[in-house]
């Protein structure tokens, strides 16, 4: 659901570069055709880069833009040193759940509730010693290619140090995370904040120290390699501060990633897995078993249904995957398809919360022919889903000690511009996002 951006790897069977979205859990090598799981994403706080786009030899020519656009003399390039400089990136959904009164003379003075969602892509520097004033990577990090932050990526620029502690960045984020929030329009009484799917990473953003002579006068900069653009002047002491800092130890390589990929294949019978990029559970079509990626491996879950192994295949059945935790009386159902929005996400996972779907195992015959929607959400997604549900009052806390997640495809019928489950519940067609 975020908008997010791509990453460039190898290719564990041919060595090609594979690009995919930064988010996704799978996909395919366009030399070989393999199908690649990647994994490692799940984990937060790993190491990216943006390659610089303005060459050393182009910064001349950027010098004496930037130099016309401000009026100074024409500057006489003396060194130009690129570096990447680190900043935090945290991303994920701020959800705010409000109850108060409308304000006003309005006469309606009954209490509401509000829920209020935006999606979060922040950064803030990583690095103390040189400020970057103002600058931010901001959205352009999502058109750009990243690639990992490793010493074969980075080529021969170093690495500002990261000097700000992740804690302190975490601490941050506890209040910036929900700035610029919808105003909800009431006098609000009661206010509760979630921070959904939320995940950190290190994003090195390439800058390049340029020193320039103007007649006697000696003028440092820092410039902006990927859009160009000064992003401010620096003092002497602040240059030899960051010279230092770029010959320290840990300036030649930022540290080891975990992001890796490998083959998608069925550990069961050896078939082909789908390469679908933005999925959490793939279906073997050969063996019928579900499988997810976990601490790198790719390992079973319970899949269940909630079909009925009698009735007549039927084209407008569609079956939509929920995360199931079974408790001794009730049992906790969140979809796990992926809708357009969190504030929708909520609203189904309020209203399925304690369905009764049956959950059975799925007989091998049907199995075979079952083309299950997406399962979009990871369980874990699931989880923080249903802490938001619990947490606005809406309903009472899921406890999770002792019960595990399996997966239940239950039977939706296509009815107008709804699908709709067996209890007559309805999912709108158009919050789906994937054409039926
Ligand atoms: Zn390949
Ligand atoms: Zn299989």
């Amino acid at each position: 659901m975020n908008r997010s951006c791509y990453v460039s790897h190898h290719c564990p069977q041919c060595g090609g570069e594979v690009v995919f979205d930064q988010e996704a859990t799978g996909t395919r090598c366009r030399y070989c055709g393999a199908g690649l799981m990647i994994t490692g994403t799940g984990a937060t706080w790993l190491n990216f880069l943006i390659k610089p786009i303005i060459s050393v030899r182009e910064t001349a020519h950027e010098v004496t833009c930037i130099a016309m656009k401000n009026g100074w003399k024409p500057p006489l390039l003396r060194s130009v040193l690129p570096f990447y400089f680190p900043f935090y990136r945290t991303t994920g959904h701020a959800l705010k759940w409000v109850s108060g009164r409308k304000a006003g003379l309005d006469m309606d003075k009954t209490l509401q509730e509000r829920l209020l969602t935006r999606p979060v892509d922040l950064m803030r520097p990583a690095h103390t010693d040189l400020s970057p004033g103002l600058f931010s990577p901001g959205y352009r990090v999502q058109s750009l290619h990243l690639f990992l932050a490793t010493r074969e990526n980075g080529g021969k620029m170093p690495f500002a140090p990261i000097q700000r502690d992740k804690e302190s960045h975490s601490k941050k984020m506890e209040e910036d995370f929900f700035d610029g929030m919808p105003d909800p329009g009431l006098k609000v009484t009661e206010e509760r904040r979630f921070r959904l799917w939320e995940k950190n990473s290190i994003l090195f953003f390439p800058f390049s120290l340029v020193e320039v002579r103007e007649g006697t006068n000696v003028r440092l900069m820092l410039i902006d390699t990927v859009g160009g653009g000064l992003i401010r002047q620096l003092k002497h002491e602040e240059m030899e501060k960051l010279l230092d800092n770029l010959g320290l130890k840990e300036s030649r390589s930022p540290g080891e990633t975990r992001l890796k990929l490998a083959p998608l294949i069925c550990p069961e019978c050896a078939g082909e897995l789908d390469p679908d990029p933005l999925v959490h559970l793939r279906f073997c079509r050969s063996c019928a078993k579900g499988w997810e990626a976990r601490r790198g491996v790719l390992q079973e879950r319970e899949c269940l249904w909630a079909g009925d192994p009698d009735s007549r295949e039927d084209p407008s059945t569609i079956f939509l995957p929920f995360w199931l935790r079974r408790g001794k009386e009730k049992s906790l159902f969140i979809p796990a398809f992926n809708v357009r929005s969190p504030r929708l996400l909520f609203n189904l996972s309020a209203r399925y919360y304690h369905a009764d779907f049956p959950a059975r195992p799925i007989p091998y015959h049907n199995r075979m022919s079952l083309k299950p929607f997406p399962v979009g959400l990871p369980p874990d997604g699931a989880d923080e889903m249903a802490d938001v549900v619990a947490g606005t009052g809406s309903k009472k806390p899921f406890p999770r000690k002792g019960t595990s997640q399996s997966l239940v495809l239950v039977p939706f019928r296509r009815m107008g511009p709804d699908l709709v489950g067996p209890r007559g519940l309805a999912v709108p067609i158009s919050s789906l996002g994937v054409k039926i």
